[in-house]
């Protein structure tokens, strides 16, 4: 069952169909699929939204509309408010962070609602008092109350990020093993030899400072391989020059 199914983002009277798209848009990239919209407003430019929506069209299409509040989270257990103001409760607040865990819990047995306000007026008292929970996005001083569509992406990415589902793409190429590192740092020894980027004394010291360097992340046999690639070309051009020079 994926959790994430039952997450509804509930946006009360938006002004704006840029936001509106680009919520369906933030909804979609962290896997949420439920939108319910209360009384939209009729002079909204869908034009906008659809622009803004980009590859989450469908999103857009799917949204359910209410003309009520009340019937929008009718069917849901926990209905968490989000507020940038201070004062009416809100002390209580959680940070998106810490209501991600509280949403997919009770998203395992029921339907819950994360709930948005306007652009310009936010979210009424009354509405606020019909919401079990708080949610506050923390935000410097300078400026505290986000564009819409960017606190609905900071709550679905907390959601979508403690479902543990994504795991981030890992290094693919293989890693180099001895034999393979120290034919590089071989070919690497005989070009500064060819070069002349050191003299003998220093040799041995300029190898552990390389060794040092290369062997601070994992080589891998694609690095291993531009590195020896490199080392072959500088000691042809090397050699090259010798020759010219004694011509
Ligand atoms: N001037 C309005 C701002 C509304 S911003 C006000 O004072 O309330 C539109 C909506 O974005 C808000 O109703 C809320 O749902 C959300 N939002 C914006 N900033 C937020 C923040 N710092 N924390 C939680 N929600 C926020």
């Amino acid at each position: 069952m994926n959790l994430l199914d039952n997450i509804r983002i509930v946006l009360v009277n938006p002004m704006f169909g840029g936001n509106l798209g680009s919520i369906c848009r933030a909804m979609n990239n962290n896997g949420i699929t439920d939108l319910a919209v209360v009384d939209p407003r009729p002079d909204m430019d869908m034009d906008e939204a659809r622009k803004f929506s980009c590859n989450a069209r469908a999103q857009l299409e799917a949204r359910k509309e209410f003309s009520t509040f009340e019937e929008a989270i009718a069917d849901c257990t926990v209905v968490a408010a989000t507020s940038a103001r201070t004062g009416f409760y809100r002390d209580t607040s959680y940070t998106p962070r810490e209501f991600a865990p509280v949403a997919l819990e009770s998203a395992k047995d029921h339907k819950i609602a994360l709930v948005f306000g306007r652009e310009d007026k936010g979210l009424l008292n009354e509405e606020l008092a019909m919401c079990s929970h708080i949610i506050q996005i923390p935000s410097s001083d300078l400026y505290t109350s986000l564009n819409l569509s960017h606190a609905v992406y900071v709550c679905c990415y907390e959601i979508f990020s403690a479902t543990g589902i994504f795991e981030p793409s890992e290094e693919s190429a293989p890693e180099a093993d001895a034999a393979l590192r120290e034919r590089m740092f071989g070919m690497w020894r005989e070009m500064m030899i060819e070069t002349q980027f050191v003299h003998d004394q220093k040799l041995d010291h300029m190898m552990m400072g390389l060794r040092r360097i290369f062997n601070r992340g994992k080589l891998t046999v694609p690095d291993c391989k531009i590195l020896m690639g490199l080392a072959k070309q500088s000691m042809w051009v090397a050699d090259q020059w010798k020759k010219n020079r004694s011509d």
